[in-house]
This record gives C-alpha cells, structure tokens and sequence, in this order.
C-alpha cells in the first residue's frame, strides 16, 4: 500500500489505480471472508472468550464479557473485520444464535461450579436484535440452560436502537419485561440524544474506550467521562469504563464513582477455563475455592 500511494503521489494525486487496487482488495478480502465465514460454525472454528469486568475498586468480579474469536486456516481474524462482514452478508443471525447459546451455556457451567453472582454479558448486532422472535429466542436459551434471566446482560448500541425508532424502544421494552440485564456498549460514540436515554429501560452505560484511553492525561477526557458517570448517576444507570489498562486511568475513575471496570489492566479476554481459574481469586472463602477447583480437576 505504501508503494501504491508514493505512486499516486508521484503521479498528483491523479493516478486512480491506488485507490482501484486498494478498494478491488478489500472488496475480494470481505468475499473472502464471507464466505469462510459461511462454514465457521460447521466447522468449529468459534470460540468464545470472557473478559472480567470488576469492581471500580477491584475488590470484586462482577462477571465477564463474551466476546467471539474465528480462527480459520490457522489464522485468528479480528471481530472488528469480520463482525461487519457477518451483518453485511446476514450470517450475523446464524451467529448471533450460535454466540447466545454457547454464552448461556458458559453461563449455566460457572452456576454449577458455584459462581452464582456473576453476569455474564453478550453483545447482540443490530440484525440480530431486530430479528422477527429474538425475545423468544432469549427466552427459550434461558429455558434450556435453566438461567435465571439476571445472570445474562445483552450489549447494544446506540445506533441499534435508534436506528429503529419505536421498534427499538419496543424491543428493550420487551427484553427488560423478560428479566434480562440491558446495556447500552460503546456508550458516547453514537448519537442518541439525552431526552431518548432516559427513556431507554437500560441498566448500565459501558464508556467507550476511546474516551478512557488518556483520561489520566487529558482533561477534556477527564470532563467527558466524569459527565457521563454522573449523568448514569442521576438516571440510575450503573455505569463501567471500557479498555481500562493503568492505574493511573483507574484512579481517576474511581474518583469519579465509575462502578465498573473492564479491560487489560485487570485481564484480557480469557479462555473459558482460564477464566474459571481467574475467578476463584475473588472468592471469600477457601472452602468454595476447594469445592471449584475439586470439580473442574
Ligand atoms: P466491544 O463489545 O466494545 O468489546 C470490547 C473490545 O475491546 C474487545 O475487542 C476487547 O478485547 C477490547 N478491549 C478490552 N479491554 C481492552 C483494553 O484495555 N485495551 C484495548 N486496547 N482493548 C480492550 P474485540 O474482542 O476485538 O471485539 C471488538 C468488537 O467486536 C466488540 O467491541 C464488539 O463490537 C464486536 N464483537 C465481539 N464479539 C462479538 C459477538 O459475539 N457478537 C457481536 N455482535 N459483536 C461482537
Ligand atoms: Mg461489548
Ligand atoms: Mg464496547
Ligand atoms: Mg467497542
């Protein structure tokens, strides 16, 4: 690519072919993807991984975060390229189905093993949240893992439900009628108004990363997020910050009565098992560490 734009430099920014490659490679690698994609589930190659979200102060694992990894000819593809293919192509139904089951099913085992307090979240995409019966579909998961509606938290965005104008509204009503957790991810990056926010029946605003990154550095960040803490505050809304990685960071959030905290400073996404183990650090007492480690060994 760089070679391609000293050429189009070079020629005045007149020579097109850069801009032809470059869009024809991109256009092929979706095509691509599209359609390994179509056979990911067939052949086994999702996962799901957890990332712990805690406390502000770190002292307790509220639960974790699903969050779905492809690998294919050997090769891990990012969400952020694929999950826009999948919505693309409508695979994202099909998926989405597949990730709901697999996370309630996470969820039914941790239950088992005696870690009954955590909430697991899964993200759902905008098609999949439209989808004729999704609440049933929510339902009936719940029904075959035996989950009490609590123990799950769907993610959604902005955008997912205003794009969607009553439907959208209708839609979190009906979810929330249900007993699920709702959240509203990526919190600050869309565009829905204030006026529509509190009338949205969510529980918890997520902070996007991309206000959390320099927030120990940059005042403008510090004055964003602190609005929005206290904003969720006066709504009743529990409110995490996204993509913590440093003390520094997280102190400033807990200055400002954040209540949750996810990211690398206290944990990347975990392998299933992996998690388990994480969790067992956060248990009180010996006797129930000793009853979980017994039953997964
Ligand atoms: P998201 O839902 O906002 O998920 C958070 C993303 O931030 C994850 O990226 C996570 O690995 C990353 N992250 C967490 N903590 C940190 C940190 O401290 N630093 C940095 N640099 N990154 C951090 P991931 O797993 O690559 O997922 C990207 C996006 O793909 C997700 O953003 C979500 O929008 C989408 N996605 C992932 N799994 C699913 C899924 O099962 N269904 C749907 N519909 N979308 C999914
Ligand atoms: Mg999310
Ligand atoms: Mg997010
Ligand atoms: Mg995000």
């Amino acid at each position: 690519a760089k070679i391609a734009v000293d050429q189009a430099l070079r020629s005045g920014g007149n020579d097109v072919s850069y801009f032809d490659v470059t869009v024809g490679q991109a256009h092929a690698r979706r095509v691509e993807l599209a359609r390994n994609l179509e056979h990911a589930i067939a052949r086994d190659e999702l996962t799901l991984v957890m990332q712990p979200q805690l406390s502000a102060d770190g002292r307790r694992l509220i639960g974790g975060e699903a969050l779905l990894r492809w690998q294919t000819n050997g090769k891990f593809v990012s969400p952020a390229e694929f999950i826009p293919v999948a919505e693309e192509s409508g695979l994202i139904l099909e998926i989405g189905d597949w990730v709901l089951d697999r996370a309630c099913q996470m969820t039914a085992h941790y239950r088992e093993l005696g870690l009954t307090d955590l909430v697991i979240a899964i993200n759902i995409s905008p098609r999949q949240f439209m989808q004729e019966g999704f609440v049933e579909r929510v339902n009936q998961v719940l029904e075959t893992y035996q989950l009490p509606p609590s123990s799950i938290e769907l993610e959604i965005t902005e955008s997912t439900i205003m794009d969607n104008e009553d439907g959208g509204m209708k839609m979190l009503q009906e979810l929330k009628q249900l007993g699920v957790s709702l959240a509203i991810d990526d919190f600050g990056t869309g565009y829905s108004s204030l006026s529509y926010l509190k009338q949205f029946p969510v529980d918890k605003l997520k902070i996007d990363r991309s206000f959390i990154q320099s927030i120990d550095v940059s005042t403008d960040d510090q004055a964003i997020v602190l609005s929005l803490c206290q904003l969720a505050k006066n709504l009743n809304l529990s409110v995490l910050a996204e993509g913590v990685e440093s003390q520094p960071q997280l102190d400033v959030l807990a200055q400002f009565n954040c209540d949750a905290i996810q990211g690398y400073f206290f944990s990347k996404p975990l392998a299933d098992s992996d998690f388990i183990n994480f969790s067992l650090r956060y248990l009180a007492d010996d006797s129930e560490k000793l009853a979980i480690t017994e039953k997964i060994n």
